[in-house]
């Protein structure tokens, strides 16, 4: 049927057209464009406006809802009466068909789905395929991974920090061995709601948080396991910004925990996710996943260039090599890529971090690198391309030998003029405690006597 003659289109084309809009703003733009879809969304709101929260969710749009929609605050989980754990675990189940999407429900899935999409780019690079720093997953996969990390948001909302009031004031007696039973019998309530297959994308999915927490450590992550266990309770969004920040720091601050404080109170986080898996294994009868199987195992079908190895030097090291998109995650102050002693010579090191100040954005990172790559010296570096694949010890050495040469041509293009060259270059050890030699003497240059390597 034509819906008016001033648009040539069945009213059937025109609902599907707003199905197709990607976002909740762009179908709204849409129903005001004429008055003919107007009309039809007034036929069809609930099919339209569920085909378009779709296509901004994915299939996981269920689970989405169902972890924004959770009536949290009927769940106090530091109450001390006894809350029915199978209560909390069926309450708001995942609506397969979706009728009703409020306005509120729609901006909240926008967000969300922007973070959740944020996350799979970093899984992707981290575990699918190095060479991209958007996500390469399949839709499958894609879906697998979505549907996991909004049910862990909705557990870690569940069972967060702030849910037991003042982490940092916590009476003791408060947590007696009867109120930790019961939290554990609703933690194992919750995920002992889904399917085998997909419980083990959750453990997945969980591994990969752990790892990105227990980088962010560091050193502490291994001396105390119980730290990751604290940090993944911040959740998927603690994730991200551990991710970003490359610190644990401000997730402490806004969380209200001390991380390296002596804190009984984190054995309310002890095996925060091992312990209701090792008690759901268990109650099914499932062959455990080991500890040391990878966040990409239950999620991938396929993970690219999984056996790579450097282009130089031939060590393994697969999605941990370093290419272009991962350049940034390199972790090193520039200060620590200068050659020999110049990193102590403090009139080369102020007007160097001055220069190198900006290099904490992704992107500046990686313009920076590639400008390296176009100084390549012969023929040490011959055949060594941006492109390629190093490990960290290779792509340091690179760097190392670069560097200095970089900041040495940024200075003379801003008309810098050196100084006689000192006949130890990099490697002079006077330029690190005698100020006048350091200002009297050019030490971005090869040495020409000593230890010229
Ligand atoms: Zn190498
Ligand atoms: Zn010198």
């Amino acid at each position: 049927m034509r819906a008016y003659s001033s648009l040539p289109l069945d009213d059937d084309i025109v609902d599907r057209i707003m199905t197709f809009c990607p976002t909740f703003g762009t179908l709204q733009a849409t129903i005001l464009v004429s008055k003919a879809f107007y009309r039809v969304f007034q036929i069809h709101p609930k099919s339209i406006t569920r085909a378009v929260a779709y296509n901004i969710v994915g299939p996981a749009l269920p689970q989405a809802l169902r972890m924004i929609r959770y009536p949290y605050d009927e769940y106090e989980t530091d109450d001390s009466h006894a809350l029915d754990a199978t209560a909390m675990a069926t309450a708001c189940p995942e609506e397969q068909a979706v009728t009703i999407i409020t306005a509120m429900e729609k901006i909240e899935l926008q967000e969300e789905s922007k973070m959740v999409g944020t996350l799979e780019d970093i899984y992707s690079l981290t575990n699918k395929d190095r060479m991209s720093r958007t996500s390469l997953l399949t839709s499958e996969e894609s879906w697998r991974f979505r549907r996991a990390i909004y049910r862990i948001k909705l557990f870690c909302r569940l069972f967060s920090i702030q849910c037991y009031g003042n982490f940092e004031e916590l009476d003791d007696d408060e947590f007696d061995d009867d109120m930790i039973q019961r939290i554990r019998a609703q933690r194992m309530a919750i995920p002992n709601e889904y399917p085998a297959d997909e419980l083990l994308q959750l453990y997945s999915v969980v591994a990969f948080m752990k790892g990105i927490f227990a980088d962010v450590l560091g050193e502490a992550a291994n001396s105390s396991s119980v730290l990751v266990d604290v940090l993944l309770a911040t959740g998927p969004d603690g994730a991200l910004r551990a991710w970003e920040e490359r610190s644990p720091d401000s997730l402490q601050d806004d969380h209200g925990f001390g991380l390296f404080a002596d804190n009984d109170n984190y054995k309310l986080f002890a095996g925060y996710f091992a312990i209701p898996f090792k008690n759901i294994w268990t109650a099914r009868n499932i062959t455990p996943p080991k500890d040391d199987d990878p966040p990409s195992k239950w999620i991938l079908d396929q993970v690219n260039g999984a056996n790579d190895t450097c282009s130089q030097c031939a060590a393994p090291g697969g999605l941990k090599l370093f290419t272009p998109a991962n350049w940034d995650r390199l972790d090193t102050d520039p200060l620590n890529l200068l050659k020999g002693n110049l990193r102590q010579n403090t009139t080369v090191t102020t007007p160097f971090t001055g220069l190198t100040a900006h290099l904490y954005d992704p992107p500046a990172i990686e313009a920076w690198i590639s400008e390296l790559f176009t100084l390549r010296q012969s023929p040490d570096f011959d055949g060594w391309e941006a492109e390629d694949s190093y490990c960290r010890e290779c792509l340091t050495k690179f760097l190392e030998a670069h560097v200095w040469r970089w900041f040495l041509d940024t200075r003379l293009k801003a008309g810098w003029a050196p100084p006689e060259d000192c006949w130890y270059g990099w490697n002079c050890r006077t330029q690190t405690h005698k100020l006048g030699h350091a200002q009297t003497k050019n030490h971005l240059c090869v040495p020409t006597r000593g230890d010229r390597t």
